[in-house]
This record gives structure tokens, C-alpha cells and sequence, in this order.
């Protein structure tokens, strides 16, 4: 399949953050992010290992004080002791400059730094501070991510645009001026970081608001505007579904006009909820709009009244918790099966015709319907299942496929 947003996709300077490429067309890549005490070394580097596993391709962690610092080397190499080998990004606020030159095993650990240019130091500091990380950054040969954030956005700069717009003849709206002020804080301290000597490609940056329509007018200025790579992510999305579709609305237009080379979704979790929601979300929103592959895909209909039996719905449970299971050793016998498409469909409506789309659809029988079952594979039907054991046959008619196709 082609896709209009790969076609036009904006094509950035490629940056390696450890063992991973980002942009330069590299596929877009998913990142997260712990919510341990980095201090706690233990619990940071099994809750970092689970985002790894669940698919984050990089993970950042806080780094906020000495002791967190101390600790980052630990989660290192406990993570290389797990057989982990995920990149490691610090995420330093107000102290990074000190904590990255007191600790340079921390430094030489991490594989890239966040750097808030909002809050790295104010009036003379400021570009003292930001120095001494970019120099450490280039010492350790590393990338940096400048991570402006509206919520603490540099207010000097902004008061300054805010006069500078209420001299204008034609002021512009406060709110544009805001959008103007986060675009300039990326994009200047990205140029003061290439003066101070570190190369384009080890820079991204990020532009994080809260806002649906306010990220997407900052993103689609920063991208006509530099090529540096450009992480995504909506901050303070949010928990639960508003948190998803906020990201999935923001992220999907700018994914589809080409814009993003990395993904974050900053969902706040349910007390005990899992952390590698993030993950699984992130994963979804880039396979559902066709820009990579992770995991097969179950197209289920929403069932309704020609359905009054619970069978579809236990099926199309069933064959998701099948695939979910089968999942490891697929990854390890049949490379390309992620992009499997199965259909599991309640009635003769729309069962036949979205069948025929998916590499493999059941089509099972509505209420009043002949308790037969319809399978189509790779968009002709192929038999009709019938008997107690549908489940059962058709989970052993996807086995042969993935084989016969990716074995
Ligand atoms: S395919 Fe049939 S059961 Fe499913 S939503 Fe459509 S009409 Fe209803």
C-alpha cells in the first residue's frame, strides 16, 4: 500500500540516538517515558525494560538531582544485564548543567539529553548553563533534544515578542505570538547550540503544548521554518480515552502532512495503571494510519442488532488474545508478519466485503442467518467453517497463513 503521508513526508536531518535513527526518512520511532524515581535504580530500570519490551524504542528518564544522577549508570548496566539495549535519554530541568558536569558516568551513560531552553537559566545564566550542556554533549559525542514546553516557555524571550508585537502596526493575535515565541526558543537554541560547535545532526528538537490546535500551528511553523528532526508529542494530554484521542488528533495531522520523526504520547496514568499504555498507543495511532507496522491488525465490526449472540464478540477477543500470544515466536520465525490483517466480522452485511480486504476474514452468521462461517483469505473466499469449534479452526487456518506467507 502507498500512503500519501509517507509520500509527502518532510525529510529532516538524521540524528542517532544510540543504536536508533531519527528522521532523515528513518521510520518514525516511538519513545516513552518512566515515571520511577530514577533515584531507585531497581524500579526505574524494570519499568524502562517493560516500555522497551512493550515496543519503546527509546526511553526517557528524569534526572533531577545527584542522586538520580549516581543512578543512571546502575540502570544502564542493569538494563545490558537483561539483554535491554534501549537508549537512555536524561531529561534535565534548571540543573542539568551541574548534574551533567559532576557526574560524568551519568553523562557517558545516557544517550542523549533534554534540554528545556525555558528553564536552563535565566538573564546572564541562561546561556552559561546551555553551553555547559551542549559542551558536555559534544565531549560524550551525543545528541540533545531541545524540548521547549509552553508551560515553561522562556518568559523572557515571549515579553519581549509581546512588546515588540503591541509596537507593531498590525499586531498579531496574543495567542500567535505565543506560537511565535516557542517556535523562536527551539529554533535559536538550536543555532546557539550549531555556534557553540555541535553538528545539525545531533540535534532535534520539540515543541510540546497542551493544546490540540495551538501543537499543530507550532509544528507546521517549526517545520517550514528549520530541518532539524522534530519529536511529536502533545503534553499533558491527559488520562484515558481524552488523553488518546487528544494525541491521536494532533498527532495524526501533522503525521499526515509529514511532519514528526519521533512520538511521544504523554498520557497520565490510572492509579495502577499500566505505563506502557504510552507504548501500545503510540504504535496504534502510527499502524492505523498505515505509517509502519508493529503488531497484526483484528478489524472487528461494532456489532449491532443483527447480531444478538455474544459469538463475534468472543471471537474477535479470542483472536486478538491468540495473536498478542502468538506474537514472540512470530517475531522470531516469520519476519514481515506484522503487517497481518484479520477480519472478524458479525454479520452478512459488511462481513463478506471487509473479509475480502483483510488477508483473512470470517464472516460469522447473523441473527436468522445459516450457522455457517465464511472465510476469506487474501480476498477470496476460501471455505465455509462450520460445528462448536470455529475458534479453534480458525486460529489453525492464521497459523498456516503467517507460515505459508512469512515462513
Ligand atoms: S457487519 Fe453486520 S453485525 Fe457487524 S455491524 Fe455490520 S450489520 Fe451489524
Amino acid at each position: 500500500m502507498t500512503y500519501s503521508a509517507i509520500k509527502s513526508r518532510r525529510i529532516s536531518v538524521p540524528v542517532k540516538v544510540g543504536h536508533v535513527t531519527v528522521g532523515g526518512g528513518a521510520p518514525i520511532m516511538v519513545q516513552s517515558m518512566t515515571n520511577t524515581d530514577t533515584a531507585d535504580a531497581e524500579a526505574t530500570a524494570k519499568q524502562t525494560a517493560a516500555l522497551a519490551r512493550a515496543g519503546s524504542e527509546v526511553v526517557r528518564i528524569t534526572v533531577d538531582r545527584d542522586e538520580s544522577a549516581k543512578a543512571v549508570p546502575h540502570i544502564r548496566e542493569k538494563l545490558d544485564r537483561m539483554g535491554v539495549n534501549v537508549p537512555l535519554v536524561g531529561d534535565f530541568h534548571y540543573n542539568g548543567h551541574t548534574l551533567l558536569n559532576d557526574h560524568p558516568a551519568c553523562a557517558e551513560a545516557l544517550a542523549k539529553y533534554r534540554i528545556n531552553p525555558g528553564n536552563v537559566g535565566f538573564k546572564e545564566k541562561k546561556d552559561r548553563n546551555f553551553s555547559m550542556m551542549i559542551e558536555t554533549a559534544m565531549k560524550f559525542d551525543r545528541p540533545v533534544r531541545i524540548g521547549v514546553n509552553w508551560g515553561s516557555l522562556d518568559q523572557a524571550m515571549l515579553t519581549e515578542l509581546m512588546d515588540q508585537n503591541a509596537k507593531s502596526s498590525e499586531p498579531l493575535d496574543v495567542r500567535e505570538v505565543m506560537h511565535e515565541a516557542i517556535v523562536q526558543s527551539g529554533i535559536l537554541s538550536a543555532e546557539r547550540a550549531v555556534e557553540l560547535g555541535l553538528g545539525k545532526d545531533k540535534i532535534i528538537i520539540s515543541a510540546k503544548c497542551s493544546e490540540v490546535q495551538d501543537l499543530i500551528a507550532v509544528y507546521r511553523a517549526l517545520a517550514a521554518r528549520c530541518d532539524y528532526a522534530l519529536h511529536l508529542g502533545l503534553t499533558e494530554a491527559g488520562m484515558g480515552s481524552k488523553g488518546i484521542v487528544a494525541s491521536t488528533a494532533a498527532l495524526a495531522v501533522l503525521l499526515q502532512e509529514g511532519i514528526g520523526d519521533t512520538i511521544r504520547i504523554s498520557l497520565t496514568p490510572e492509579p495502577g495503571g499500566d505505563r506502557t499504555r504510552e507504548v501500545i498507543v503510540a504504535q496504534e495511532i502510527l499502524q492505523t494510519m498505515g505509517l509502519r507496522a508493529f503488531a497484526p491488525m483484528v478489524i472487528a465490526c461494532p456489532g449491532c442488532g443483527r447480531t444478538t449472540s455474544t459469538t463475534f464478540q468472543e471471537l474477535a477477543q479470542d483472536i486478538q488474545g491468540y495473536v498478542r500470544d502468538r506474537m514472540p515466536d512470530w517475531r522470531n520465525n516469520y519476519p514481515g508478519f506484522e503487517t497481518l490483517q484479520l477480519a472478524v466480522m458479525g454479520c452478512i452485511v459488511n462481513g463478506p466485503g471487509e473479509s475480502k480486504h483483510a488477508d483473512i476474514g470470517i464472516s460469522l452468521p447473523g441473527t436468522g442467518e445459516l450457522p455457517a462461517a465464511p472465510i476469506f483469505i487474501d480476498g477470496k473466499k476460501a471455505m465455509t467453517l462450520r460445528g462448536e469449534n470455529i475458534s479453534e479452526q480458525f486460529k489453525a487456518i492464521v497459523e498456516g497463513y503467517v507460515k505459508g506467507r512469512w515462513g
